[in-house]
């Protein structure tokens, strides 16, 4: 057993944003990846950054050794872990380890998928079993070195083995031994070095992965009696952010790392509010209890005196207190917003406000009085505030129908009419709404913003780009037009900052992955439409053409899934309060003349719970919410939906629960594999995608038409659309072009031979 001597710090966090407070990662990753700078700038830069955070996290008061976490990665934290113990191969070399993660001329990047239920995104290890594993443990020395070189005791991290490759792919389990082997050689090396305590985090214990919970703990089991066993490592702090462990943890008191931390986020005791007393009669005395009180993910200021009893609820023990998860997923601090709302500021906390949250716990009520005070009055007045409580709201979400809703009259009546009001050919083709992003455009868009373009002369210059757009398609024979979304920056933003009930921030930046960071809005109180959101533009774009220009839309699970939620209500209230908001959209859009309206959710998949026995209540309100929008459209209109970013055969029939009129759905790369999961309660038209706009390549004629000759495998010639996987701001017009005159054109072959 370890020798160690120094104890874990009573308040310490699970992680902190990488991509610094003014994104300096972003900036050097980017500038790297061009040539801009090279390797050796690139290092000193992210250097610098590693060192400020923490000195920055010493100031605000983690002085304790080893209350730092060093979750260092430049890219993502599996593939850092993955490079470290030698799972993934490859990674001595800088302009290797990006390849990985953003593919070269010789190789693909590895895929990437969300990181639990959050907006985060990692890179998945692809894995196979007898591969070799060699471990390069210099990676985490160093970052220890650096650390104690700029004076910092830091807590090196690793992702655990058991999460590892539960979130591999495929989950190679006959690999564990020789991988925990691996980590036992870093963890020697830590030693040797003289690092007292490491973070191993294990978050897969809370999830219902592909590997069952029993399995999982099994392999838990085995990992930590070897790893643990170790004559020469450091003190182990084994953690399990995001949700509740079940069957891991009475395997988890009987391994007793010497320091355990658990997830309680008044989310997850949302979800299983016995969850402190299980710990407190599990968890052995000899195991330093670490409490993530303070949520990691979510940016509400924490009630202190509703976590000091849930804090006292884990009984006498000395308990460490610390966030749920990392805060990663929050932005850095309220002081770079100057223009929130004054009481809804005092109402948040983002990672550094909430490291003094954690000092205030630690310190209690006797020691804390004025953050106590402060905690009482923010929950009072957000409780009592009538900025964010819109009793009209409330009471007309209460006179909906309970349950599910549903659209009259059924598909069945309403297909053939909006087959004649449409007249629409057989394969219809369509795009999925947005159009390149020009350089005007985002430049006409920062200039409105900045005060230098006035209203008038912004507009006029969307309504161009609108024109050239709708003539665009006409000239390449599309069927269904769109408007171009021009005048959106972002999908969810744009909606956000057009309802009330929602704040959006100037600098809340979060990683969503590698470089790439998305600023989330807030929705802070009940939701409503103040006015009309998208008619203006939908209207003037229908007055362009004779044919049908679609009513575009992001639908209420996509808003929410996107934006960070209310934590003083369930997420269904919000849904609920957005799908009427929306249902008046729709009624205006009808009102002007548009026939077709798509309501987007791509996000549908992402907000799936990570328990089993969760999905089915969260797709139920997900859906009901969805089929609110849509709820009084006339049986002539056409309601379209979109989804994409996931694989959603797990999910298909709540997709086919959505009740749409058409379905477009990602399904290029997967060669229509989706199609295949469609069964008869799947009734809609569906569009498949047959173009992966992820990619720069202009798809061929007969690459499409041989996609749409393996859907009508699927789907009958008279329920099939014609259009791209997603959304087109990402590409180029070099691209969008011929590929939309070879989707027009495949179409017209494939038709010609039926
Ligand atoms: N309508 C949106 C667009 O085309 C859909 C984007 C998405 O699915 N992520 O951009
Ligand atoms: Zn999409």
């Amino acid at each position: 057993m370890s020798k160690a001597t120094t104890p874990f710090p009573k308040a310490t966090i699970e992680g902190y944003p990488r991509i610094g407070a003014n994104r300096e990662l972003k900036r050097a990753l980017e500038s790297y990846w061009a040539g801009r700078i090279d390797a050796e700038t690139f290092r000193s830069s992210t250097h610098a950054l590693r060192v400020d955070n923490y000195n920055h996290l010493r100031d605000l008061g983690l002085t304790e050794d080893y209350a730092i976490p060093a979750d260092v990665a430049y890219y993502d934290q599996v593939l850092e872990t993955g490079l470290t113990v030698g799972l993934i191969p490859g990674g001595t070399d800088l302009d290797e380890e990006f390849a990985l993660a953003r593919g070269n001329d010789s190789r693909v990047p590895l895929e990437m998928t969300k990181w639990f239920d959050t907006n985060y995104h990692y890179l998945v290890p692809e894995i196979a079993a007898g591969q070799d594993i060699t471990p390069a443990p210099e990676r985490i020395l160093a970052i220890v070195e650096e650390a104690r070189e700029a004076g910092h005791t830091v807590r090196p991290f690793l992702v655990g083995p058991v999460t590892l490759i539960a979130l591999s792919k495929p989950a190679e389990w006959s690999l564990l031994p020789s991988l925990v082997d691996a980590y036992a050689t870093v963890l020697s090396a830590l030693r040797e070095a003289g690092v007292e305590w490491i973070q191993l985090a294990e978050p897969a214990l809370v999830a219902d992965l592909d590997t069952p919970d029993a399995e999982l703990a099994k392999h838990l089991r085995e990992a930590y009696t070897t790893l643990l066993g170790a004559e020469n490592r450091p003190n182990v702090y084994l953690t399990t952010p995001y949700g509740a462990t079940r069957e891991a943890l009475p395997v988890l008191a009987e391994l007793a790392p010497e320091a355990l931390h658990v997830d309680l986020a008044p989310w997850t005791l949302d979800q299983d509010a016995e969850y402190p007393q299980r710990i407190a009669e599990a968890v052995p005395a000899k195991t330093q209890l670490v409490a993530g009180l303070i949520d990691g993910r979510n940016v509400w200021a924490a009630n202190l005196r509703e976590r000091s009893e849930v804090l006292a609820a884990l009984g006498d023990r000395p308990v460490a207190v610390s966030t749920s998860t990392s805060l990663q997923h929050v932005p850095h601090t309220l002081k770079a917003e100057k223009n929130l709302p004054v009481d809804v500021a005092t109402w948040l906390s983002f990672a550094d406000e909430k490291v003094a949250e954690i000092q205030a716990l630690v310190a209690g009520e006797e020691g804390a009085k004025e953050a106590f005070a402060q905690s009482d009055r923010a929950v009072r007045t957000r409780a009592e505030s009538t900025t964010i409580h819109n009793q009209a709201v409330v009471d007309r979400v209460a006179k909906l129908p309970e349950g599910a809703v549903k659209r009259e009259p059924a598909f069945e009546e309403r297909n053939p009419l909006q087959r004649e009001a449409l007249g629409l050919p057989a394969l219809p083709t369509t795009t999925i709404g947005s159009f390149p992003q020009t350089q005007e455009i985002r430049k006409a868009r920062a200039d409105h913003k900045a005060g230098t373009l006035d209203d008038a002369a912004y507009q006029e210059a969307l309504r161009t780009e609108i024109k050239n757009v709708i003539e665009l398609q006409e000239e390449i024979g599309i069927d269904v037009l769109v408007h171009g979304e021009a005048e959106r920056n972002d999908m969810v933003q744009y909606f956000a900052e057009l309802l009330d009930g929602f704040v959006v921030t100037e600098n809340g930046w979060v990683q969503s992955y590698g470089s790439r960071c998305t600023r989330p809005p807030i929705v802070v109180g009940d939701v409503s439409r103040p006015a009309a959101m998208t008619v203006e533009w939908a209207k003037y774009a229908q007055s362009l053409s004779e044919k049908p220009v679609k009513g575009m839309l992001t639908g209420p699970v996509t808003i929410l899934a996107w934006s960070f939620k209310r934590d003083d209500v369930p997420l269904s209230v919000s849904a609920d309060q957005i799908g009427v908001a929306l249902a008046d959209e729709v009624r205006d859009l009808e009102e002007a003349g548009i026939k077709v309206i798509q309501i987007d959710e791509p996000a549908l998949r992402e907000l799936l719970p990570l328990r089993a026995d969760d999905r089915k209540s969260y797709l139920d309100w997900a859906v009901r919410a969805f089929r609110l929008v849509a709820l009084q459209a006339e049986p002539t209109t056409q309601i379209h939906t979109h989804l994409c970013y996931s694989e959603f055969g797990q999910i298909i029939d709540a997709v086919a629960a959505l009740d749409a009129d058409v379905t477009s759905i990602e399904a290029a790369r997967s060669k229509m594999e989706l199609l295949e999961d469609l069964d008869e309660s799947f009734h809609s038209e569906i569009g498949p995608g047959v173009w992966d706009i992820h990619s720069p390549r202009v798809p061929s004629t007969e690459e499409i038409a041989g996609l749409l000759r393996a859907a009508l495998k699927n789907v009958p010639t008279e329920r099939l659309w014609v259009n791209p996987d997603c959304g087109l701001k990402t590409r180029g017009y070099a691209e969008v072009e011929p590929s939309l005159r070879n989707l027009v054109a495949a179409r017209d072959e494939v038709v010609s031979g039926l």
